[in-house]
């Protein structure tokens, strides 16, 4: 049959055959709410039908500014189901980038959690296409008298019509959601995906060599579902009937570490800085995770050193992955193959460091400055390019500029490919050192650092030198009570890298700046400590 590739065929499926399997959401007001997938699909249609009578029509952009919580996932199916285009905002923003994201998309309607009540009070009046303020609560009278602009979310449901149903004249290659990038210079750049890119991204997410999601599971996505759809989980998990365990406020170790036992939760996802706090609170706490198996670890470079603590200390896999916003974000997962099963454990164990191979419906390219494509031999570094079914042609608007290059769109980051298509991410092509013309990798770098018993974090940045240019910088937060000496930091690189990668200076900080989806800053670094070479 010549079906369209629609969202809202997920949560149908979702609720006519796991129409009881659990969806367990930690409340912003405090409390938890239970309900299984036909719930949430019944509430997903009246949602659409009251966004209908509000006025909404395909392709009107519906902001949110909200945790993973149960609305927010209606939103996710509501919105997209009925043709509309579901917009999820970073709260971490500056609001001058929320101001300026939300005018570009033109929001006609913003749905938020009370904790971003002030953010929503403060941007409000500068918001040029959006009439309406859906705050995710029931009515509350207290709010009302302050806020009278203010509606609430459950209000919205109850007008919702009973008999609503999707609307049958979209198309799969329909705008169904949108995510603006976190970059670091220049305005943010809008990304739209289609129902077609995300469906078929999100078959592809469950299968065994990409996150393995099945009916027997129970996923806590960590990662936000403002951060790239929080990774493609809320497609893919209702897709094969896990039960879902949204976590609400508590990032913090304690709330997830409660969670994650009291829900028995299989399976995670998250970037390295929460699994760092994670680990912290376990460390201390002596508590374990009797029933996490694996967790998909990505946005950032996950230090081997974290991958070797889940496994040892707590008996979780992790899986390493690589994304990008531009990507849905999934381009790959660290799997091992049927070959590597009888290999010696220590070359399993350096194997699954990298960020691993990309899933069918992606293709991976590293490729030298003019363009020539280089050989996937696992040492030949180079500019990584990709393109696939789930990767943009353009951005929103066409403003952010061209983003392909020959039919690929380069991502920015410099890795190496090896034969069997496990990729290493070497750089960010605008932080790689290179020191009297080698190239030094602040990742690996940063990964050795953070193996260091007294370390907490650490960043590489390339810092002017006079003879070679540019040279590593190592700029480290101790663990709390902890003083290094930087002379014995640095001899811990001995015979661990080549000689010329040790960093010429260790400069300690309290911390280190971090953007609105937890990356370093690298640039702020450089800004702060880019002469402290030439100084000395
Ligand atoms: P974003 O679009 O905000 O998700 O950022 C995408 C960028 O994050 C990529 O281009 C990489 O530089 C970085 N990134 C994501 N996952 C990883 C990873 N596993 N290891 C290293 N860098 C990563």
């Amino acid at each position: 049959m010549d079906r369209e590739l629609l969202i809202s065929a997920i949560i149908d499926h979702a609720a006519l055959y796991h129409g009881d399997t659990e969806i367990v959401s930690v409340n912003t007001s405090g409390g938890i709410n239970r309900y299984g997938y036909a719930d949430c699909r019944a509430r997903s249609l009246k949602l659409a039908s009251a966004l209908k009578k509000k006025g909404m029509q395909k392709p009107d952009r519906i902001g949110t500014l909200a945790w993973n919580n149960h609305r927010h996932l209606e939103l996710y199916y509501g919105v997209s189901g009925s043709g509309l285009v579901c917009h999820t905002l970073n709260p971490r923003l500056h609001p001058d980038q929320v101001i300026y994201i939300m005018n570009h998309a033109e929001d006609r309607v913003l749905f938020f959690d009370k904790t971003f009540l002030p953010l929503v009070a403060a941007v409000k009046d500068q918001l040029k296409s959006t009439g309406s303020f859906v705050l995710m609560e029931a009515s509350d009278e207290e709010v009302s008298a302050e806020y009278p602009w203010i509606e609430f979310y459950e209000d919205l449901i109850a007008d919702g019509d009973d008999d609503y149903t999707w609307p049958d004249d979209l198309n799969e290659r329909d705008a169904s959601s949108l995510c603006y990038t976190s970059g670091t210079t220049g305005n943010p750049k809008g990304v739209l995906y289609s129902h077609r890119s995300t469906l078929i991204h999100a078959m592809m997410s469950a299968t065994p060599d990409v996150m393995n999601f099945s009916a027997q599971d129970c996923l806590l996505p960590v990662v936000p579902m403002f951060h790239v759809n929080a990774w493609g989980t809320p497609y893919a998990a209702p897709l094969v009937g896990s039960k879902m365990v949204m976590p609400g406020p508590g990032l913090d170790g304690k709330s997830l570490v409660d969670l994650f036992n009291s829900e028995k939760v299989t399976i995670s996802a998250g970037v390295p800085t929460i699994w760092a706090g994670l680990l912290a609170h376990l460390e201390a706490s002596g508590e374990k995770l009797p029933h996490l198996t694996r967790t998909v670890v990505g946005g950032s470079a996950c230090p081997p050193a974290m991958i070797n603590k889940f496994r040892d200390l707590y008996d979780v896999e992790v899986l390493h992955a690589w994304g990008m916003t531009e990507l849905s974000p999934l381009g790959s997962v660290n799997n091992l193959k049927n070959k590597h099963l009888g290999m010696p454990e220590s070359d399993i164990i350096k194997l699954r460091e990298n960020q691993g191979r990309p899933p069918f419906g992606i293709e991976l390219g590293v490729f030298d400055d003019d363009d020539n494509q280089l050989p996937n031999d696992g040492v030949a570094q180079g500019n990584l390019y990709c393109r696939g079914y789930w990767v943009l042609t353009e951005y929103f608007s066409g403003d952010g500029g061209d983003p392909l290059h020959s039919g690929w769109f380069p991502t920015g980051d410099v890795s190496t490919i090896d034969a069997d298509g496990y990729m290493t991410i070497r750089d960010r092509s605008k932080d790689i050192i290179k020191s009297g013309g080698e190239w030094i990798s602040t990742v690996d770098l940063e990964n050795l650092a953070v193996s260091h018993p007294d370390i907490a974090e650490a960043a590489v940045i390339s810092a002017r030198h006079e003879k070679w240019d540019e040279r590593p910088l190592l700029i480290v937060v101790p663990k709390a009570g902890k003083t290094p000496d930087p002379a014995e930091i640095l001899k811990f690189y001995d015979g661990k890298v080549a000689k010329f990668w040790i960093p010429d200076a260790v400069q300690f900080v309290e911390s280190i700046p971090k953007g609105a989806t937890g990356k370093m800053l690298k640039n702020a670094l450089r800004d702060l400590y880019g002469d402290v070479l030439l100084a000395k």
